[in-house]
């Protein structure tokens, strides 16, 4: 196959050219419910009105001043996220994981600023952090990191779900932070345990660690609360999201608490784009949606919904191991690998995407209806009720 674009992706033959809700439609006018929604990034669906004014209203006064310049949108959009986070200030970047590199940075630095000579950042087996060279260093699968080497030091990896993993490392003096995500997407709709979750804030309270939270993925309302971690009694000192935030326009957020809030200073950290006036307006108004249009309870409601459903349907099928995950971020984990399972999907017109080869997910928009989330589980409970015939 020869291609000008680089073959990081594989060979891709459907295309869209336009979008509705969640109904992506291709050339031939073919209409797709759309469960997977770009990877968990378009919350409102696609063409929702209100992004589309938002683009239209920005785009007719001013795109991008740079960070030289003062940005109202992006003043608002850090005061918006730190009203519904609890902690103090952002810094916004292009993507999830430059949003991660500049947790990294910070939490380096914080072990600096303290006398720590090799600050060094515990993380966990199945994480994904993204694929900058930190990022992926930080990240759980040989596999991604293979060829990249070699890799910076200053991370110590510890078994998902198992805190005394990382009790274990209490004595290392070299330890600043840990950070995990609340529910592994692409480590395969791993949720990390309640117990787990808990333990880690106490460790970190006592070994005076930071706790920072990848929420890339599971942040803006995905998982039924705006961050998941408002599940529990806790905060995070450091808080990442992007994905749902641009509902389709690039914008990452690193945001930190009290604590470490003044640890990046002038000449220490920067992005030419990151909080740009389009981005910041659409972000907001992302919010300013998922919250009037109460996105959150849907979200909940619809969740609840499709999992009951598939557990009801599916949970003593032998080809199903497990059915997991927390609103509209579930996995269905097969007994087999089903690499063709997405293929048969698309014949059913319904677009998912598969996590570890064995775990069908499901990310639809935040948006989606009761008739739509019933169409959903009843094509995949049929897909995999015909496996193997
Ligand atoms: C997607 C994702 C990232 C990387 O985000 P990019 O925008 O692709 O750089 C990082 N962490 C988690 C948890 C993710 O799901």
């Amino acid at each position: 196959m020869s291609s000008s674009i680089m073959n990081t992706y594989g060979q891709r033959t459907l295309q869209f050219n336009q979008g509705e809700g969640v109904w992506l439609m291709d050339d031939a006018g073919r209409r797709y419910l759309d469960a997977i929604s770009g990877i968990g990034v378009n919350a409102l669906g696609h063409s929702h009105p209100n992004t589309t004014a938002a683009i239209n209203t920005q785009a007719g006064k001013l795109l991008h001043t740079s960070n030289l310049y003062n940005i109202t949108n992006q003043q608002a959009l850090a005061e918006k996220l730190t009203e519904i986070s609890g902690l103090t200030n952002c810094f916004f970047s292009n993507s999830g994981a430059e949003a991660n590199e500049a947790a990294i940075k910070l939490a380096r630095k914080h072990g600096a600023n303290n006398g720590i000579d090799s600050p060094t950042i515990i993380t966990f087996t199945g994480a994904f952090h993204g694929r900058t060279i930190a990022t992926l260093t930080a990240t759980g699968n040989e596999k991604l990191k293979e060829g990249f080497g070699p890799f910076p030091e200053g991370f110590i990896q510890c078994q998902f779900n198992d805190l005394e993993s990382v009790k274990a490392l209490s004595s290392n003096t070299n330890v600043v932070a840990v950070m995990v995500e609340t529910i592994q997407g692409e480590g395969g709709v791993n949720p990390a345990s309640d117990e787990f979750l808990n333990g880690l804030r106490s460790l970190c309270d006592a070994n005076d660690w930071l706790l920072m939270l990848d929420e890339v993925q599971t942040g803006n309302g995905r998982t039924g609360h705006y961050f998941s971690y408002q599940a529990y009694d806790w905060k995070p000192d450091v808080l990442t999201t992007a994905k749902g935030l641009g509902n389709g326009l690039p914008i990452g957020a690193c945001m930190a608490n009290e604590k470490v809030a003044d640890v990046l200073q002038p000449g220490s950290h920067g992005s030419t784009y990151g909080g740009n006036p389009l981005v910041t307006a659409v972000a907001l108004n992302t919010i300013k949606t998922i919250l009037e249009d109460n996105l959150l309870e849907n979200v909940q409601h619809m969740g609840d919904r499709l999992s009951s459903q598939l557990n009801k349907a599916l949970k003593d099928n032998p080809k199903v191991a497990d059915i997991r995950g927390k609103g509209l971020m579930i996995g269905i984990e097969l007994t087999e690998p089903c690499a063709d399972f997405t293929r048969k999907a698309l014949e059913k017109n319904l677009l998912i995407c598969l996590s570890k080869d064995k775990v069908i997910r499901f990310l639809p928009p935040l948006i989606i209806e009761e008739k739509e989330i019933d169409l959903l589980a009843a094509t995949i409970i049929d897909l995999i009720n015909g496996l193997g015939k």
